[in-house]
């Protein structure tokens, strides 16, 4: 999988934002993360060698936007040229993850039609107040491929209204030395409901400070999705026979 960050540096948006992984590292180097830029690899999709093949071969999978947020307001004026790459690399999946979903249509491509078939946007929902804000209109949007990722998971969330048309829930809980709790108990119920609703669910780490059975472990980041493997919460959906 490849990685493509346009933009760097983000604003803190809502309650999931409190402990950002961009802050804290940024804050190691003496770097404001609150000063938003565009990167020397903005380009990288459609950037090419001397022989005029892409440096980024295809098929691949890439990760877009891990330093940022892609429907930033500061960014509103790179979007465009961001998704004219997207479309230029149909061997080429791009995916991102937002809290700003509300923000979708500033700057949409004109031809976006039903979206591009190479594109997955994912929407964070860290607590209920944000799955109720932002997944009736997640719902109704264009995209061909939606997940929702519920991380750093804060509480209890119900997405059952919300599951219709959803590739995949991801879940997971906050790393860093101050990180907040998650439970045991969250990631079970939200696996209840996907497994309802025919969603796959995908429990992809524990987070730094985990609860289960009334005892709270501290869990080193290296150790985190291995430990969230170890609970086989994670299910791969209904399968064809
Ligand atoms: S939206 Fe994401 S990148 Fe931006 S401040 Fe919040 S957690 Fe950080």
């Amino acid at each position: 999988m490849a990685g493509w960050n346009p933009w760097h540096g983000c604003r803190k948006y809502s309650a999931g934002c409190l402990h950002c992984y961009v802050y804290r590292r940024d804050a190691k180097y003496e770097l404001d993360a609150s000063a938003v830029r565009k990167n020397a690899a903005f380009d990288l999709p459609v950037r090419k060698k001397r022989d005029g093949s892409y440096v980024l071969k295809g098929p691949d999978e890439v990760a877009c936007c891990f330093t940022s947020d892609f429907f930033l307001d500061a960014a509103d004026d790179w979007r465009a040229e961001a998704w004219r790459m997207m479309r230029e690399r149909t061997d080429l999946h791009f995916f991102f993850i937002t809290k700003r979903i509300l923000r979708f249509y500033e700057r949409l491509p004109e031809d976006w039609g039903q979206g591009y078939e190479n594109v997955t946007i994912g929407v964070t929902c860290e607590n209920q107040a944000a799955a109720d804000e932002r997944m009736p209109f997640f719902q109704r949007l264009p995209i061909r491929r939606k997940i929702i990722v519920c991380e750093p998971m804060l509480e209890a969330i119900d997405l059952s209204p919300y599951l219709q048309g959803i590739a995949q829930v991801a879940a997971g809980g906050e790393s860093g030395e101050d990180a907040r709790l998650m439970r045991y108990e969250w990631a079970l119920s939200l696996r209840a409901q996907c497994m309802a609703a025919g969603v796959p669910f995908w429990f992809r780490q524990t987070g730094a400070r985990f609860e289960k059975d009334g005892k709270v472990y501290r869990i080193l980041r290296r150790h985190q999705s291995a430990q969230a493997r170890k609970s086989a919460l994670s299910w791969a959906g209904l399968q064809e026979e």
